[in-house]
């Protein structure tokens, strides 16, 4: 039996966590519930698992709930809130999902507190990758992969050392432009960016897979928790989003890990590992999927694959500038102030602007991602 924190609990891998966690009251208890607005829902969660603490980030909701909800319910509000959750001496593991970077601090406390964590939010990883690796390190504790391509690479790994690898391939499935003329890039509107062809996802991600910097933050998030340098981090399209991720060992063997896309799969795995738990949830069916392909990606109508790979290699500051540069770039798309083509061009020239800072304290990497927004924020 795991004992559970969701931060993020309302999102798109929040609920699915729950899915998972009502599929398998054996082996998952929900202790713990973060949410950022969505009360009603964080209610019906509360009334379904029973969790001993709740957070929710705004004061005057937890107020609300504090009020209305049996006294022995814990209700935490706003940083602090995720910060006591992240920390519960009741947990085992602590699953991040908060859309964006607000999961750090609290997944450093998590590890501090010597808890594992399962991690979704990759731009916590893009971000400060090297500082949570090293921190697990020290505190004997797993950073688990939710993102269904690290979870794929982990279950193809199993434990295998980096130097046995030749190259870890992610698989993206292009999005919604895979096949979009270049011409067309500068009219793509909101509604057709957070149309994705395969995944039911929040709509930061979503975004992301359509100018493909969701696979450039993976493959940086790939680097960090497989320890292996970017140029042994490949991407290949794969549209049928069936082969989640593949590892090419040196002797030119090639493991994949495959299942109808649902990301209960990974997060179920990020749960329940090392053992395997049994589950109808997830079914597939090879002669009904007929054919997977592949092809490569385009560099040219998809830059962010390149500017997420320069990054990664630059390493330093840059990757926190590029995550932070993309996520104002991607509220602004959200918001109408800026043409789709414009999200690559404001990240582009906030990481061309930016002094890195190599080896950075973990203070360096705050202070850069602070600037990179208000620069970014500029530049919009
Ligand atoms: P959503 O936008 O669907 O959900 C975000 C969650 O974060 C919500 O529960 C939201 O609460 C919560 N939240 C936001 N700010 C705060 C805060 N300050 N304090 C507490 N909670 C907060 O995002 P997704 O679930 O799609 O994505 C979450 C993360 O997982 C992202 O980093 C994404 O890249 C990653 N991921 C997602 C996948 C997917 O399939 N969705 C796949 C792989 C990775 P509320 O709704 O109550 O405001």
């Amino acid at each position: 039996m795991k004992r559970v924190v969701v931060l993020g609990c309302t999102g798109s891998i929040g609920t699915s966590t729950a899915k998972v966690a009502a599929d398998l009251p054996e082996h998952i208890q929900i202790v713990g519930l973060a949410a950022g607005r969505n009360a009603p829902l964080l209610r019906a969660q509360v009334a379904q698992f029973k969790p001993k603490a709740i957070s929710i980030s705004d004061p005057a909701l937890a107020r609300e709930l504090r009020n209305e909800l049996h006294p022995t319910v814990e209700v935490h509000s706003g940083d602090e809130g995720l910060l006591k959750l992240a920390t519960m001496p009741e947990a085992d593991i602590v699953l991040i999902a908060i859309v964006g970077t607000a999961g750090l601090q609290p997944a450093l406390a998590a590890i501090r507190a010597g808890k594992d964590i399962a991690v979704a939010s990759k731009e916590i990883l893009v971000m400060a990758g090297e500082t949570v690796m090293s921190e697990a390190r020290q505190h004997g504790v797993r950073v688990l992969a939710v993102d269904s391509e690290h979870s794929a690479i982990f279950q193809c790994l199993d434990g295998k050392p980096s130097q046995s690898v030749r190259r870890l391939w992610l698989t993206a499935s292009g999005g919604p432009f895979r096949t979009t003329p270049r011409e067309a890039f500068a009219s793509i509107t909101l509604e057709q960016a957070l149309k994705h062809p395969s995944w039911q996802m929040g709509s930061k991600i979503t975004i992301d897979s359509a100018t493909l910097f969701n696979k450039g933050l993976e493959m940086i998030e790939a680097r960090w928790l497989f320890d292996i340098e970017m140029a042994r981090v490949g991407v290949v399209v794969h549209p049928q989003s069936v082969i989640h991720s593949m590892v090419e060992f040196v002797d030119g063997s090639i493991i994949a890990q495959m299942s109808t896309p649902d990301m209960c799969l990974p997060i179920q795995y990020a749960l329940t590992y090392p053992q395997r738990a049994a589950s109808d949830r997830v079914q597939t069916n090879f002669a009904k999927i007929g054919s997977l392909t592949f092809e490569e990606p385009d560099a040219e109508r998809f830059p962010a694959l390149q500017l997420a790979r320069r990054a990664g290699e630059v390493g330093g500051t840059l990757p926190a500038v590029l995550n932070a540069a993309n996520e104002i770039a991607v509220a602004a798309f959200g918001n109408r102030k800026i043409g789709f083509l414009k999200i690559t061009e404001v990240v582009r020239t906030t990481m061309e602007a930016h002094p890195v800072v190599s080896k950075p304290s973990l203070d360096e990497i705050l202070q850069a991602d602070r600037w990179a927004r208000e620069f970014a924020t500029r530049a919009v």
